[in-house]
This record gives structure tokens, sequence and C-alpha cells, in this order.
């Protein structure tokens, strides 16, 4: 996608004619550095006039309000124009603080996209990457890279058990708990992080290089990270079958780790937990009504994503009955579609029930051989709306996409366009104020990052342009890179980078 997708005359902030002669653009920046050089105690300000204000914080949205940025800040609310200011005219938009994603994967993806197009056209102006027990390491070197060469948007992370075990225990060697030497080796590494400006410590208890870890083991870390005000952000150990004791061994890191726990990418994800939200629901406001800081995030799809191996709990994957039992347990093999599969492409985006009827062979036995080839990654549709519906009414539940540049799944472009769009507009589950609420001021607070997620003047200008009677998803399932419409602008520390604009306005944020 380019800029013409820019609408209603807004202007660049950046100013950079893409069409511009050589000569032209050299001229260009000469004046640019001028400016620069002249102004550079007070840059020239931006007015966003006319938007309805949605501040992030949950309260009625504000017609016809005007914010003045300044640099990378949000100089005043609802003040005058200055005369120098450049005018946006956002007449008939919504203005809202810049969306901050509690679970993304975009890592790797910034090496192809630093302009990170799917992310920033969806209205992502933070990412938090170190998810499901994966993360770089060390940490201060990582946020280093991105001070040196920064990206599109804001970066913050937490360090990842899964990694910090292939570090201490060996990439081969993790089939089994930890010994007590190398949980205190992880522990070292895991405050190390901290120090290094981590926000707290991720686990994926359900893939295989989590899998084996003892609770204690897990707890140990959670302790590690406790005196620095970490959170336990968990990709619990079953999402299927045994969810309901996953939750309870998440509850427990958190108490006895000493550290609030959020659920990521809360899900009731197979039949034999179908419409059990409300039990869900329960079991969480219990634990906070006894004093347990726990959260959520939920992404708005009824389909999950990650390695074909996941969908086995008993980890026998050369196992018929545990493979037919896991296939029915999601639904059927017609809601596996596999998308990514390095030793047999053409299998991406077929269903495996495609795949096994073309081999002439039973979706067990297909399984079993994809498997065996090295194994890929799946889109499972094993949910229900019904329950995504129950999370997202709960205040607790923020929302995160737990996608990224390179996901092969709609959430990586059409989170937060669906929820504004699908959720707020067209089923009506939750207002427009309270949606960006969850996606701005209830990350924030839950990172406690104190300068962002509201639209208040001295918070830094991380901002988004939407127009809230058009915003909708458009990938798909075939389609997963697909840009949504209706989001107008996106600015990250007062520059523009959507439309994108080739700026790379984005910090590494370290836990403050
Ligand atoms: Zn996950």
């Amino acid at each position: 996608m380019t800029s013409s997708r820019a609408q209603r005359g807004i202007s660049n902030y950046d100013g950079r004619g893409r069409d511009a002669s050589p000569s032209a653009r050299l001229s260009m920046t000469l004046v640019v550095f001028l400016l620069a050089a002249c102004t550079s105690t007070k840059p020239r300000p931006i007015a966003i006039v006319g938007a309805t204000l949605v501040d992030g914080s949950g309260s009625p949205g504000v017609p016809n309000t005007t914010v003045i940025v300044r640099g990378d800040r949000i100089e005043s609310v609802g003040g005058a124009v200055p005369a120098d200011a450049q005018v946006i005219d956002a007449k008939g938009l919504t203005l809202a603080p810049g969306f901050i994603d509690m679970h993304n994967h975009s890592g790797a993806g910034f090496k192809t996209d630093p302009a990170a197009e799917t992310q920033v056209a969806q209205g992502i102006t933070t990412l938090v990457l170190g998810q499901d027990g994966e993360s770089e390491l060390p940490i201060g070197e990582y946020l280093k890279s991105l001070d040196k060469s920064p990206v599109a948007v804001n970066v913050a992370t937490f360090v990842g058990q899964a990694t910090l075990r292939e570090h201490v225990m060996g990439e081969k060697n993790l089939d089994r708990p930890a010994t007590d030497d190398e949980v205190r080796a992880m522990a070292v590494l895991a405050d190390q992080a901290m120090r290094d400006g981590a926000f707290g410590l991720s686990t994926g208890l359900e893939y295989e290089e989590g899998k084996k870890s003892s609770t204690e083991e897990v707890i140990a870390l959670a302790r590690a990270v406790a005196p620095y005000g970490g959170i336990y952000m968990s990709h619990v150990r079953d999402e299927g079958q045994k969810t309901f004791q996953s939750f309870e061994e998440a509850l427990r890191i958190g108490r006895e780790g000493g550290v609030p726990v959020e659920i990521s990418h809360i899900k009731m994800g197979s039949v034999s937990v179908w419409g059990r939200a409300p039990e869900a629901v329960r079991l969480i406001e219990g634990a906070r009504a006894a004093g347990q800081d726990v959260t959520a995030d939920c992404y708005p799809y009824d389909a999950w994503h990650a390695t074909i191996r996941v969908m086995v709990p008993s980890g026998r994957y050369d196992d018929p009955h545990d493979v037919g039992e896991a296939i029915a347990e999601n639904g059927g093999a017609q809601n596996v579609t596999v998308v990514k599969c390095d030793a047999h492409p053409d299998y991406e985006f077929k269903t495996l029930q495609q795949i096994a009827d073309e081999k002439h062979t039973t979706p067990v036995d297909m399984y079993m051989s994809i498997v065996r080839d090295g194994g890929a990654n799946v889109v499972v549709r094993s949910m229900t709306e019904k329950d995504v519906k129950v999370f997202y009414q709960q205040p607790w539940v923020m929302v995160g996409s737990d996608g990224g540049i390179t996901a092969r799944h709609p959430r990586g472009a059409g989170t937060y366009p669906r929820v504004l769009g699908r959720y707020v507009r067209e089923l009506h589950w939750l207002t427009l104020e309270e949606a960006v609420r969850k996606m701005t001021s209830a990350p924030a607070a839950r990172l406690r990052l104190r300068d962002r997620g509201l639209v208040r003047a001295g918070m830094k200008a991380d901002l988004v342009l939407f127009d809230a009677e058009r915003v909708i998803d458009k990938s798909t399932f075939q389609d997963p890179k697909r840009l949504p419409e209706g989001i107008s602008q996106v600015f990250v520390n007062g520059v523009t980078v959507w439309p994108v604009s080739g700026a790379r306005p984005g910090v590494a944020i370290r836990r403050p």
C-alpha cells in the first residue's frame, strides 16, 4: 500500500514529496536542515483540528477538539492553534492515543520491514515483544541495537523463559525440568534482563521448549523479576482440555512468585472447553477479589496460529490415537489450515482435510507425516465467537494481536480495525471509548508507562486518526496481509508513520 491511502487531504508531517527530483529533494533537505537549525529549541507545531477526541481513559469522546503536537510531545489539548502551526483538518475523524499491542511477534519482521506497514496501518504505535517464552538475549544489547537503528514503532520487550532455558541448558537438552543449578543460572540472566529494561518474564509452556518446565522452575524465575516490578506474561501450558488447570498454574506462579499475571491471548481453544468463558472469568475474578493482580489480552478471532505440534498436548506426535483425539478436540481436520510448511510449500493455505484427500490418506496419517517432515505452522479455527465476546466485555481484558509483520494469520494486519469496526460498530459488544481504552491506557497502565496511552498535554505524541464509521479489517485467512481501511494517519513520537512515510521515529522503551 502507498500514500494513496491518505484521505481527506491530510498531509504528511514529514513533508517529503515522494516524487521530487533528486535536486529538489536536496534543496528541500537543505531547507529542512536550516529550519531545524533555526528552530531546534521549538519545532514547528502540528495542530490536529476538528476531530472527536477519544482520549484513551474510557470517558466519552469530545467532539471538535484541537490537539497541538510539538516535537515528540502533545503540547496542549483544547488550546488555541499557534500561528506557525501546520494544520491537519480532522473533521469527521476520531483522534485516539496510538495503540499499544501487548502481544506482538514483529521482531524478525523489522529486518525486512522497518516501516512495519501492517502494524502502523492498524494504528499500532508500540509493540510488546518477547512473548510466549521466546525473546532476544541479552535484552540490553537488543534495546541498544534499536536505539542505533530505530524502526517506525516503539518497542518494549519481555524476557523469554524458553530462551533462558536454551541459553543455560542447551537447545537440544530441554526435554526435562531444569536442575537447581540451572534455575539459579537462569535467574541471574533474568535479573540482568530486568536491569536492562525488560518488563517481565514470558512463558510458552505449551511449546516444546517450555513444556517440560516444572511449575517451581517458573516460580523461581518469577521471583527473580519480582523486585523490579516485573510482570509474568503467560501463554499457559494447555489452551485446550486442560485450560482451567493451566490458568490455575499461572495464578499460582503469580502468587508464589510475587508478580502480577497477564494471561496471553486468553481463549477457550478446543471443543471440550467451548462455552466456558464465563467460568474462566469467575476464576480470574475470584483471584482479583482475593487481591491478586491479574489481567489478560485477547485477539479478536476464533482461530489460533501456532506450530502443528502444539495440537497434541501429550507430545506423542506419532501416536495415531493421540493425534486422532487432538484433531477431534479441535473440531476436525477441516478446521486446521497449514499456513507454512518448509518441506511442502504446496500444502500452504490448504486444510489438513484437503491435503489428506489429495493424498488419498487420513488426516491422522497426514498429520504424522507433516510432523515427520519437519512440521508446519497451522491456523486452527477451534474457538467460538461467543467466548471471545465474554472476554472482550471484561474490563481487565485488553487487546493484543499475537500478530506481527510476518504473521500468516489475519490478526497480523487486522486486529485493531476489526475490534473497532466489527465488535464496536457492527456488533455493539463494547463502546468505542472502552475499546480504545483496552488498546491504550489499559496496556500503558499494565506496563506502568506514564507518558503514553492517553491524549493529555505532556504525553508522548503517539496518535491515531481514524474514521469510526468506516474502520474495518480486510485481512482474511487466505489473504492475511491485506491492509485495513479507515485508519487515516498515525503518529509515533510526533512523526507520521502511516501513511508510510519512511520515517523511523520509534524508540526502545525500557521498564520505567
Ligand atoms: Zn502465544
